[in-house]
């Protein structure tokens, strides 16, 4: 609808031609906001803009009123509530008490409340605010609204910001008011119910990134991890053992070759929940028995841990490509020319390095360009035009790939590496040892499941056959069809 597109959110018949907001037009229904804060400014310049005509309560309107659109009143409390039939409570619940000698003139009115609670509140109050101020003033509508939005969304226009506003009310007609509201605005009304929904209306806000926070901790925990290692590894040993100070490595060096371990070891940590759910599978014989929780949450989390997994192997390629620019490498090349001209070697060229350095680098910005596929295939505008065969075949086979091309990487990095007895520092195995163990086994199993005698049993599975089930079942001739249509 390009009509809709290019309307614009404050009509330009509410502008002045100074760029203040003018009268709003006539007939214009009226609606009252209690409090003058930052909330009720933005509410009001929203209001106004989207042609509603605005009255604002404050206790002390003199001091607010120049805070205020030209167009909206500012008076007090008890002028502004009497004429408006639905009434914006933008002021902190403690408050709410002080505004019960309103009563009288708030009876059979909707009260919007927009109020969100601390962290601290939420888990004190088991009444959600909307819920205290129905309690409060029990002859009016309280409709819940508008609290995930910020004052600077409500300011900026919803272009900037979240969209969609969940409301929720016990009186199904001032929910439909509220919500024609909303759509004047430009937001999108979100129906969550009646008002015991509230406690889950306002608990919104206040959630950070739930779906990341496991993801983000795992990634954070593997980094300490590998970071602890490495420092013993390439800091710690040459400085107790051979007294060098290599402390200078703790800023590029150490983080680039921790940063590789962990995009690695977070990317088989994304297909081994499949294998151990297809493992699960054929050794109960059936689909339809549910998963242990922590392999539930695991493999709902797979996106995120995914992405988690670009971000550190895009991380590695920017410091790689950083790691000739460090002064410590020019000095270490200078001293590595002087050295072969002291001992009168002219031509520095080791075949096997070349080509192992070749492959190496090749099979890394490989493994970078499919994992960035997958990461772009998982963002929803793009998932959403691919179709649920495109999207598996980009997230499970192509991952799959990324995967494969990742262990190649390592092992052209690692080399002979792993059968050096003076790469045993401390005792400890290299790095690129330990980072191998996950991925090899999830390899290695996807090998096995390929295996007629577990694809056959995982394919009938999948499509509905149990081992002691009632139902007798024969795989469609089609073998090949039935693989396609099959999903974990
Ligand atoms: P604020 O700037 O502190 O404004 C609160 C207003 O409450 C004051 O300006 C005051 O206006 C009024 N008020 C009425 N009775 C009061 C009393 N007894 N004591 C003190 N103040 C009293 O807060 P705000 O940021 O606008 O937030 C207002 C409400 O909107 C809160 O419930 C908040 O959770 C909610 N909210 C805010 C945002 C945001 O981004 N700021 C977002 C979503 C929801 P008068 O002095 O003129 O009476």
């Amino acid at each position: 609808m390009p009509g809709e597109i290019d309307k614009p959110l404050i009509s330009h018949h509410l502008v002045d031609s100074d760029g203040s907001l003018a009268e709003p037009p006539v007939g214009a229904l009226k609606v009252g906001i209690l409090g003058s804060g930052d909330f009720a400014r933005s509410l009001a310049t929203r209001l106004v803009g989207s042609g509603f005509s605005v009255v604002v309560g404050s206790r002390n309107p003199k001091r607010t009123a120049g805070l205020f659109p030209s167009s909206a009143q500012v008076t007090f409390q008890e002028e502004a509530v009497t004429s408006p039939g639905i009434i914006f409570v933008a002021v902190f619940r403690e408050h709410y008490s002080s505004l019960c000698g309103l009563s009288d003139q708030l009876a059979g009115k909707i009260l919007v409340d927009v109020s969100n609670p601390t962290e601290q509140e939420h888990l004190r109050h088991l009444e959600s605010n909307a819920e205290y101020l129905a309690s409060l003033f029990p002859t009016c509508t309280v409709v819940k609204a508008f609290n995930v939005i910020s004052a600077w969304t409500l300011q900026a226009g919803p272009r900037d910001g979240n969209r969609q506003v969940p409301i929720c009310s016990d009186q199904p007609e001032a929910k439909r008011t509220i919500s024609e509201m909303v759509h004047a605005m430009g937001f999108m009304p979100l129906d969550m119910g009646s008002l015991v929904s509230a406690r889950e209306v306002e608990a919104m806000p206040l959630h950070l990134l739930p779906a990341w926070k496991v993801p983000a901790l795992l990634a954070l925990g593997l980094f300490v991890c590998f970071f602890a290692y490495n420092f013993t590894r390439d800091v710690l040993q040459p400085y107790v053992q051979e007294g060098k100070n290599k402390f200078y490595k703790l800023p590029v060096s150490v983080v680039n070759t921790t940063l590789p371990c962990v995009a690695y070891v977070l990317l088989s940590l994304v297909y081994l929940p499949g294998v151990l759910a297809a493992t699960l599978q054929l050794r109960r014989g059936t689909k339809y028995h549910r998963f242990p929780d922590w392999l539930d949450h695991w493999l709902q989390h797979r996106k995120q841990i995914g992405l988690l997994s670009f971000f550190c192997a895009a991380l590695h390629a920017l410091y790689s490509f950083c790691l000739p620019l460090r002064r410590s490498h020019r000095y270490d090349l200078v001293n590595l020319a002087v050295k072969q001209m002291l001992t009168n070697k002219s031509h520095l060229w080791v075949e096997e390095e070349v080509w192992r350095m070749e492959i190496y680098l090749s099979l890394g910005v490989l493994a970078l360009g499919t994992l960035s596929l997958l990461a772009i295939t998982s963002l929803p505008s793009i998932a959403n035009s691919l179709n649920w065969r495109e999207f598996s075949f980009v997230q499970s086979t192509l991952g799959f790939v990324a995967l494969v091309l990742s262990t190649l990487h390592t092992l052209t990095y690692g080399w002979t590496r792993a059968f050096e007895e003076s790469r045993y520092k401390f005792y400890l195995p290299p790095t690129f040892t330990l980072t191998l163990l996950v991925p090899c086994v999830i390899i290695l199993a996807k090998g096995l499941f390929l295996l007629p005698c577990f694809s056959r049993r995982l394919t009938k599975i999948r499509r509905g056959w149990e081992k002691d089930g009632a139902v007798k079942f024969t795989l469609p001739a089609d073998s090949i069809l039935a693989e396609k249509t099959s999903h974990v």
